[in-house]
């Protein structure tokens, strides 16, 4: 790799800043006259690439048993979903197609989604990107491509390249499905959900800097979300919250820099270069999975994309960019 320095930082002050303020409370049995006993417990553990935080305030008697069926869930869609898995996406990926009546839920709700997020983002958001992907080399080795690789793997990426023909699911020659950008929203939301369902009275997955989290109102959690400065290790604000999701992408998560360029691992699929002009993206909404994919394509977008992206989609918007003197500012959008 020719690149002067390299950074790859997991989202930790996120979590961090989330977990300190949650430790007080984390050893502490809560206690309410005539009903059981709850206690939170917590797993940090490697999923999809990068760690994920697993938080569940449960009866003393399920608690722990829910946390390891969390932990068993992450690592059967960890295989299936992720790029480095043997499951479902690399079976797609390296036969080309698939018939669609043997695609899992997990993989349908997936593609489903994709296309309806690629659709109000302009094609911004593409799960067909594999290919541009690969020749830039994140998240592993990251390096600065040559026009003419870039030209060819744009040839074979974007959504014209993945079509469905009765019930087959077909991928153009070397076009690769790249679900990075909406797999780690999807699988918090999916280990969420899980866990309500085995009897937490509240729970919070994070995977990655996405996060899940909710709880009945007899649980009497509030969580504490830090949205990360991205230029410093501080933090820009606390968002609170009942319930509901929130995720950022931004160009400080896995990037190179080459000539005083900063190149992340955030693509245009237009151009086929990292995008350029936007620091982070924070999107909050009922949804992990939408709230991933959004992040990812108004990091490309920009404010543009993010004046037009439905109300229905979204609770909250924040946009950090950045200008060539590195002067940074804020942009806010609330749903109405
Ligand atoms: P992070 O992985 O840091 O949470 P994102 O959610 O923004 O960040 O996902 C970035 C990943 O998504 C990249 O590593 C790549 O695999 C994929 N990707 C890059 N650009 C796009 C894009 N325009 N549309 C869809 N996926 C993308
Ligand atoms: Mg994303």
């Amino acid at each position: 790799m020719t690149s002067s320095s390299r950074g790859i930082r997991p989202r930790t002050v996120v979590l961090l800043l989330m977990l300190s303020l949650l430790a007080a409370v984390a050893v502490r049995p809560m206690i309410r006259p005539g009903s059981p006993v709850l206690v939170e417990v917590r797993r940090r553990t490697p999923v999809l690439g990068t760690y994920a935080t697993y938080i569940v305030v449960a009866d003393s008697g399920s608690a722990g048993r829910i946390l390891a069926s969390m932990d068993s869930l992450a690592r059967i869609l960890d295989d299936e979903l992720g790029i480095y898995g043997t499951g479902e996406l690399s079976r797609i990926n390296s036969a080309g197609r698939a018939h669609i009546s043997d695609l899992s839920a997990d993989m349908e709700y997936l593609l489903e989604t994709s296309l309806l997020l690629s659709e109000v983002t302009d094609s911004l958001f593409d799960p067909a990107i594999g290919a541009l992907v690969s020749v830039w080399g994140f998240p592993r080795q990251p390096v600065l491509p040559d026009s003419a690789e870039i030209d060819s793997a744009l040839a074979v990426s974007g959504l014209a390249h993945l079509r469905i023909e009765g019930d087959t699911l077909f991928l153009d020659e070397g076009t690769l499905l790249d679900l990075g950008a909406v797999a780690k929203g999807y699988v918090s939301d999916r280990i969420y959900s899980h866990a309500r369902r085995s009897g937490a009275a509240a729970a919070l997955v994070e995977i990655g800097g996405e996060i899940r989290c909710g709880g009945d109102p007899s649980a009497g959690r509030t969580w504490r979300l830090a949205v990360r400065d991205p230029r410093g290790e501080g933090t820009l604000e606390i968002m609170e919250m009942d319930s509901g999701a929130m995720a950022t992408s931004g160009d400080y998560e896995s990037f190179f820099i080459k000539d005083g360029r900063r190149y992340c691992h955030i693509l245009d699929p237009r151009t086929g270069y990292p995008e350029t002009g936007t620091a982070s993206v924070t999107v909050v909404s009922h949804s992990a999975s939408i709230a991933d994919a959004l992040a990812t394509a108004i990091s490309v977008g920009g404010v543009t994309l993010a004046g037009t992206v439905p109300d229905s989609l979204f609770t909250l918007m924040i946009v950090i960019t950045e200008d060539e003197t590195g002067a940074i500012e804020q942009w806010r959008r609330e749903a109405r």
